[in-house]
Formats: C-alpha cells, sequence, structure tokens
C-alpha cells in the first residue's frame, strides 16, 4: 500500500448493532433498521438536515419573513374563529408594543386555554407576512411562567431527518449516544491527509462531532448555509463515496463480456451516401468514438449529449449500421410514439434502401402486425427495430441484439435501459449501450452524475442554422405576437404557439390550449390551425403532427408534448405562454423546435407580470445564449442538481451532506482522489462506499 493510505479500520464499535444503546430495546431496534440504522457508525453518519437557531430573540419589529425565527411576547389576544374549520388566532405583543400572530388549525382545549392573556410565550417557525403583519402558522412555543428565567440555547439544535415511530428528541438523544463511542480520530479516518489538506478541511472525528454537535463559537452562517469547513469535509467523503460507487459500477459492466461489431466502412459509407449532407467535425469525432468501443468485446455505455438539432440520430444511425454490417440486430427506444415514429421514418428511409429490414413495435401495435413483428425480432429477421417502452415488454424477444439505442434517456430511469439491454443477454455476454440526451448538462455535473459512462459531445450545429432570436414579452403584448404569426405564415412559414402547464392538471391543460386555439383559429381565419395536447390518441396526436410536418396546417397550438425531437425544419416561429413557468432546460428543448431550417428564426416569450427576481434572471438567459451547456449551468446554479436531473435517474438528490452546485469546487478533488483508491487501495474505496452509500441497491445493478 502507498505512503499516506491508512488501511481500511476494523472500526469494532463502528459495527456494534443499536442495541448496544442504552434504551434500545428489540422493537426500537427494528424501528430504526427500517430507516437503514443498523449500527453505531449508521447513526456517525446520520447527519442533520439542517439546523435551527434558538440562541437568540428577535425583536417582533426586526422579524423577516422567512423559517427559523424565535421571539417572546406577551398575549394580547386570543380568539377562536370558525371558517370551514376551527382556527385558533393568537397575538403576541412585545415590550415595544409590536405584534406577532399565531395560527393554530390543529388545536386542543387546553392547549388554547393555556394562552391566557399576558402570559409570557415564546415561538419558533417560520414568519410569513399576514393580513395584520407577520404571522406564525403552528409555530412551535413554550408558554413561561414569569419568573422563568428560560435561557436560550447556547448552540444550534440540528434536525434529523424523521425516522417512523420515533420523535425527533429520541432520534437526536440515540445519535448523541453513539456519539460517545466515536473511535480516535485515526481508527476513523479513512481518507490520506494530503487529499485533505489542499482543501483545508478538517479530520472527519472533527467534522463528525461538530455537525452533530455545533461547538459554542461554531461560525452559525457557515453551519446555517451548509458551507462550514466541517460540512464541506463530509460532504467530499459523500462524493467521494459515490463516485467510487459508479466507478465499481462501471468496472463490473467491463467484466461482463460483449460481442464485438468489427468497424465497416464500407457500409457506413454507404450509408452515409444516402444522406443529403455531409457529417459535421463533432458528428465524425462521436462516431469514431462510438465505432472504436464497438469493435472491442468489452460493453460499450456511452452518452452521447448534444444540444438540440445537433445530428445525434444520424450518428446513431451509423452506429447501428456497424452492428448491423456484423450481423447483429439494433433496437432504438424512444420515450414517445411521436419521436419513435420520426426515428421509424428516417431509419427506413436510411436502411431499407439498403436491404436492412426497419422494424416497428409500440403499444398501438397490435393483433397480427404485432404478432408479425415479434416474429421478426425473434428470428432476426428485424435488422433495426424501432419502438418505445413496448420493446421492453416479456413478449420480445431479440435473436441476436448487439446494440441498444435509448434516445433522450432523461425520460428513463436506470432499469428500464438495463430492462431492455437484458433482452442481448447471452451468458455472460451483454450488448453495448449507446444513449442519447438533449438535456445538456454542466461538466462537472456529468463527471459525477455520469462516472459510471464514458460521455461524447457534439459540440457543434450542422451548417446554415441561424441562431434563433429570442425576446421575452409581458402577456398584453400577445397581439402584436398574432400579427407576427400571420405575417411569417402568409410568407410560407409556420408557427407554434405552446401554453404549458398552468395548474399541475392534463386536463386543465388540454382546455387552456383548447381556448387559445379556438381563439387564434378566430383571429387567423386564413389559416389552418391545429392543436396538439396529451389528452389526444396517439392516433389523433400522429395525424396532427403529420399535416404539420406537411405543411397542411400552418399553426400549431399545443401544450408542451411538442418538447421533444419533433423535426420540422420549415417551423420558423414559436410562441411560448406563460414562459415564466418553466424551466431553462424545458424552455431550451422547445425552443429547439425552430432555428432547424434556413430561415431566420424567433421565440417570443410571453410571461405574466410581475416577474420574480429569478424568473427575470432565467428569461434574460434564453434572450442572450442559444447554448445548452451555458443554460445548463445557469439551470444548476438557479435551481439545483436534483430537480436538473431528476432524481429517478442518479437518485442524486439523495445526498445527505453534498449539494453538487454549492459544492462543486470539491468534484476536482473528489475525482482524483476516487482514480487514487480505485488504483491503489480498493480496501479503502470498499469502507468508504459501505458508510455512505451501504449496499444500495443503485450500484447492484450493473
Ligand atoms: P437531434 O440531435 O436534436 O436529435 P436530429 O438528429 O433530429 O437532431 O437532427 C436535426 C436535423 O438536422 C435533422 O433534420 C437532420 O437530418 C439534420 N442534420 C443532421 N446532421 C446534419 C448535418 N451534418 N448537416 C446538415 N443537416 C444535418
Ligand atoms: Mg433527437
Amino acid at each position: 500500500m502507498p505512503r499516506g493510505l491508512v488501511p481500511a479500520p476494523a472500526l469494532a464499535d463502528g459495527d456494534a448493532t443499536l442495541d448496544a444503546l442504552p434504551g434500545v430495546g428489540p422493537a426500537m431496534a427494528a424501528k430504526l433498521a427500517e430507516r437503514g440504522l443498523r449500527t453505531l457508525q449508521d447513526l456517525w453518519f446520520f447527519l442533520p438536515l439542517r439546523y435551527e437557531d434558538r440562541t437568540r430573540l428577535t425583536p417582533i419589529r426586526d422579524l423577516r419573513p422567512g423559517p427559523g425565527q424565535q421571539a417572546e411576547g406577551r398575549v394580547r389576544q386570543v380568539e377562536r374563529v370558525f371558517r370551514g374549520r376551527p382556527m385558533l388566532k393568537v397575538a403576541l405583543a412585545d415590550e415595544a408594543g409590536a405584534l406577532l400572530h399565531l395560527r393554530f388549525f390543529h388545536f386542543r382545549g387546553p392547549q388554547a386555554a393555556a394562552f391566557q392573556p399576558g402570559r409570557r410565550v415564546r415561538v419558533f417557525g417560520e414568519v410569513r407576512p399576514g393580513a395584520q403583519g407577520w404571522e406564525i402558522v403552528h409555530p412551535s412555543y413554550r408558554v413561561l411562567a414569569d419568573d422563568d428565567s428560560a435561557p436560550l440555547d447556547d448552540r444550534l439544535t440540528p434536525v434529523y431527518p424523521a425516522v417512523e415511530g420515533l420523535g425527533p428528541i429520541t432520534v437526536a438523544r440515540l445519535v448523541h449516544a453513539a456519539l460517545e463511542r466515536l473511535p480516535k480520530a485515526d481508527a476513523l479516518e479513512l481518507l490520506p491527509a494530503e487529499a485533505l489538506a489542499g482543501l483545508s478541511l478538517p479530520g472527519l472525528r472533527d467534522a463528525l462531532v461538530t455537525v452533530h454537535r455545533p461547538p459554542l463559537d461554531a461560525d452559525v452562517p457557515a453551519l446555517l448555509s451548509g458551507t462550514h469547513p466541517a460540512q464541506q469535509r463530509l460532504a467530499f467523503e459523500e462524493l467521494l463515496a459515490h463516485g467510487l460507487g459508479l466507478r465499481r459500477q462501471r468496472i463490473a459492466l467491463q467484466e461482463h463480456g460483449a460481442v464485438a461489431l468489427p468497424r465497416a466502412p464500407e457500409a457506413t459509407d454507404r450509408l452515409k451516401g444516402g444522406f443529403a449532407f455531409a457529417l459535421t467535425g463533432a458528428q465524425q469525432r462521436v462516431l469514431d468514438e462510438i465505432a472504436v468501443d464497438l469493435a472491442r468485446p468489452r460493453p460499450m455505455l456511452r452518452l452521447v449529449q448534444g444540444d438540440v438539432g445537433s445530428g445525434k440520430t444520424v450518428v446513431a444511425a451509423l452506429a447501428a449500421m456497424q452492428a448491423v454490417s456484423a450481423g447483429r440486430q439494433v433496437t432504438v427506444m424512444a420515450p414517445t410514439e411521436l419521436l419513435a415514429e420520426q426515428h421509424l421514418a428516417n431509419f427506413r428511409r436510411w436502411f431499407e434502401p439498403l436491404g436492412v429490414e426497419v422494424c416497428w413495435l409500440a403499444g398501438k401495435v397490435t393483433g397480427k402486425a404485432r404478432r408479425e413483428a415479434l416474429a421478426a425480432i425473434a428470428d432476426g429477421r428485424a435488422g433495426v427495430v424501432v419502438g418505445t417502452h413496448a420493446l421492453m415488454q416479456d413478449g420480445v424477444v431479440f435473436a441476436r441484439l448487439g446494440l441498444v439505442v435509448i434516445d433522450e434517456q432523461h425520460r428513463f430511469g436506470v432499469h428500464q435501459r438495463l430492462a431492455l439491454r437484458d433482452k442481448g443477454l447471452e451468458g455472460e455476454r451483454v450488448p453495448h449501450q449507446l444513449v442519447m440526451t438533449a438535456t445538456p448538462i454542466p461538466r462537472t455535473l456529468a463527471m459525477t452524475a455520469y462516472a459510471d459512462l464514458d460521455v461524447s459531445v457534439i459540440d457543434e450545429l450542422p451548417p446554415g442554422r441561424t441562431p434563433v432570436t429570442t425576446v421575452a414579452l409581458a402577456a398584453d403584448r400577445r397581439p402584436e405576437l398574432v400579427e407576427r404569426v400571420r405575417l411569417a405564415c402568409a410568407e410560407g412559414r409556420q408557427a407554434y404557439w405552446v401554453c404549458p402547464l398552468i395548474e399541475d392538471s392534463e386536463e386543465i391543460e388540454a382546455q387552456a390550449a383548447q381556448t387559445t386555439w379556438e381563439q387564434l383559429s378566430a383571429a387567423l381565419p386564413e389559416l389552418r390551425v391545429a392543436l396538439l395536447h396529451g389528452r389526444m390518441r396517439p392516433a389523433e396526436k400522429l395525424a396532427t403532427m403529420r399535416s404539420f410536418k406537411d405543411c397542411e396546417v400552418q399553426l400549431l397550438v399545443s401544450t408542451t408534448v411538442i418538447e421533444v425531437g419533433v423535426d420540422v425544419p420549415n417551423a420558423s416561429l414559436m410562441v411560448i405562454e406563460n414562459a415564466e413557468r418553466l424551466g431553462l432546460a424545458q424552455l431550451h428543448q422547445l425552443r429547439g423546435r425552430v432555428g432547424r431550417g434556413r430561415a431566420a428564426s424567433s421565440c417570443d416569450l410571453l410571461y405574466q407580470p410581475p416577474l420574480g427576481a429569478i424568473a427575470r434572471e432565467r428569461l434574460d438567459v434564453m434572450r442572450r445564449s442559444n447554448d445548452g451547456f451555458v443554460i445548463a449551468e445557469k439551470d444548476l446554479a438557479l435551481r439545483g442538481p436534483g430537480e436538473l436531473l431528476g432524481t429517478r435517474q442518479t437518485g442524486l438528490a439523495a445526498f445527505r451532506m453534498a449539494d453538487l452546485a454549492r459544492d462543486a469546487r470539491l468534484l476536482p478533488a473528489v475525482h482524483a482522489l476516487a482514480e487514487q483508491l480505485l488504483a491503489e487501495a480498493p480496501v479503502v474505496a470498499e469502507a468508504v462506499i459501505a458508510r455512505w452509500v451501504g449496499t444500495a441497491a443503485r450500484y447492484a445493478s450493473a
């Protein structure tokens, strides 16, 4: 073992089960185990979600909207009111005479009776501006005797995640009892000192003690914001554990074999001959990366990131050709029928002239058509199989699947990807996998979220595209936009009018689109205007899209269902209503539907004033940039990674301490150390993973 790397310690105490703690019997141990807490070490790493600051009182007039504030006053007025349900209202006044209103919706008689006028009450909770001044709904509170000196806390109170069946005080007590048995610093530490030195982070033991029991002189603002060195130290180790877990998964994947699919320059050249254009440099480079992977007897797992319109489909088709030339089948799965149909049309157009059968499988393929498709897939006649989720069904059996292509992979979960892959299991061997996404994610994040994948980036758009001009307009400018649509269509172009979700219901969304469609049809009688929303039957949706594509329809009014992958180069104008409600990634996806042809395109973002600061910033980003990566960086900063990536795919939102947006500066050191540990001290790597991630199923699935 190289110098500086300690061996994984035995941690005798850490492995002790929780019934070793005073007051923990079998019933309590079972409840803790439900929450994944079995050993002392599990409790050491059961970290506070946040802190409450009960170390000071704020005079009522200095309260500000926001959580975690503590104040004191005397009961001025108590009122029980009934507005649909009983409510208790209590007004407190402090010495300066400022009023603070408390409201309770759940209360019992004795509780109400305790608020005697004149009694001193200390409250803690989230302050909001109410009808009559500051108010707190359901504060935690204590009614104090006049002679109660009621000392303030001397340190921050950690708030732990809930454990079902146990109160917060019990949980805190158990964590503290476990901390009494923390071993000495050396026995606990897994990371080499050099790795931490450059980052000025404390040792693990200090860090744990600090976050669980912040010392009296701790930097309170830093602790509240998660930037205290103790928290950063834990975040560092947690990021390391996740990075190691993903890398280990990748190593496990490599241990499966795969059928090598040799490069097939002649066949791919023939396919290219059918395209009306030459590949961009970026497409060619990414294709080369894929071609090299496929030719190896190890399974490829490669993510192709490319902005909307960068031409990922063509790259996938050329990769498919390499597999088909080697006598293998390829399957292409897309998240929506619309998108899958579009792929089907492209693949048929490109492959069938070369004698490769392209077969279609979606939910609506039933009866005889389905039986025939399944037969062609099973006997190997179908070289390329395009479809939707239906491809994952049990009845679908491939003769010799060599490559799985998944488009817009953020729409699918890891398990779905694996389900499709496993249709190609041959003994230990698995098919190659190519996943494509138009949701670019920042590089730092990609290294963390996708440490188990290779990533290629198509960072160049095909020539001849003019960047989309984007403007943001208040909703009362709508009439001008109607005129712009009229003009654009009179010049032979087409337009989208998008009405996004206003309430959390597909039905209401569909209605809003319906109403807009009626209005626009009336305002633009000379145009053919069509409507598209998620509650239409798939066949209707397809028919509508097809007539838009064939230019029979000039204006398409739709909900956000057109978001993904729809390709109509003649459409050059997009209006998005209520744009302030959409995330950046989604706006960028939508906007990517225009700017696909030669005509100068524009995207008009309509918003309902007044705009909040973040909404304004989002719209500004959209106006200033057409670059998906720039937008993704901004989105990360504005929203945080959980929302950006979706929890389903990565589980990233499940971090206990780390926050990718806040802690991005740690990532380079995390990645370097992960490589070092895997190469030089795999036992330590395992111990780090076990400590933070345990044996979580998501890493067992390579
Ligand atoms: P995306 O990456 O968004 O999936 P597509 O694969 O749908 O992009 O390609 C967008 C459009 O660009 C399609 O009409 C496609 O035929 C066209 N295209 C792809 N590559 C090129 C290229 N190298 N030159 C010109 N047009 C291209
Ligand atoms: Mg696409």
